[in-house]
């Protein structure tokens, strides 16, 4: 009696067993399927290779520009009665202090809750403790950053004059390192691969990328600040950045397998960038 329950368990077993067995070739149909329907976001498999710029985008591919504003690169605004992506004779840089720091004032939305401002707060620290540049408080300053939860992640280039909205939606923007990526925007910079030197570091994939997002990866007449190409700055677009089906658009030279972009905060190469731009370490 014993040995008849075992058997029938035995055969039990391999019933079960059987009937989870894959039936041949039906992965391959399957991935077909998978490969129309992917976009670039659902390439990255692993959730922790997502950069800053994957995130935002990401965010902001469900925003509507906003009334009067445009964006370029997925991310920067520009009114359209301003336009200045090159930062003519240093116009859009904040100014420096006599003490040698310069002073970014800010306001924060009241919408923010303690987490989310955490966040921000971390982004800027990330910044302030390897620069000379410090976020304040607003007090009395004509110039600042207004830090609101709009729609999407994005922020003007450099200083504007007046109030400048940067959007950090919540919670979609609340990474510090996308508050970073925004906040590098404020002070001046554009994405990493835009340089003017990027042809000799990456290969833009032009047939992977949206026919309606090309303008995206146009270069820009950048102040390189004598520093290397950074591929690990928190300012590089990730690797399938507007990709149509899923492929690459953005491949590293010569090692195409160099990781690019991260979502950490700024890197150390971006630190230095920005010590450069500002002379930090010496007072004006
Ligand atoms: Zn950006």
């Amino acid at each position: 009696m014993h040995s008849a329950v075992m058997l029938l368990g035995v055969l039990f077993g391999l019933l079960a067993q059987a009937s989870t067995l894959p039936v041949k070739n039906s992965t391959g149909v399957y991935e077909g399927k998978m490969r129309l329907k992917r976009k670039y976001s659902d390439e990255i498999r692993d959730h922790e290779e997502l950069t800053a710029m994957d995130q935002i985008l990401a965010v902001n591919s469900k925003m509507r520009a906003p009334r009067g504003l445009s964006f370029r690169e997925g991310d920067i605004a520009t009114s359209f009665v301003r336009s200045a992506i090159n930062c003519p004779g240093n116009a859009c840089l904040w100014p420096k202090a006599v003490d040698g720091f310069v002073y970014v004032p800010y306001i924060m939305s009241p919408l923010y809750d303690d987490m989310d401002r955490i966040t921000i707060e971390t982004g800027m620290e990330d910044i302030s403790s390897g620069t000379c540049v410090k976020f304040v408080p607003r007090t009395h300053e004509a110039s600042f950053l207004d830090i609101q939860p709009r729609y999407g992640c994005w922020s003007f280039l450099g200083q504007t004059g007046g109030s400048q909205t940067l959007s950090l939606q919540t919670p979609g923007c609340m990474w510090s390192g996308v508050a970073a990526h925004e906040l590098m925007h404020a002070l001046g910079f554009v994405h990493e691969q835009s340089r003017s030197d990027r042809d000799h570091y990456v290969t833009i994939v032009w047939k992977n990328i949206m026919a309606d997002h090309m303008h995206n990866f146009r270069k820009q007449l950048t102040n390189n600040l004598n520093s290397p190409y950074d591929y690990s700055s928190v300012m590089h677009y990730g690797r399938y950045a507007f990709s149509e089906d899923g492929g690459p658009t953005i491949i590293p030279k010569p090692d195409p397998y160099i990781p690019i972009g991260q979502r950490d905060g700024p890197s150390a190469l971006d630190l230095h960038k920005i010590n450069v731009l500002y002379n930090c370490g010496t007072n004006e």
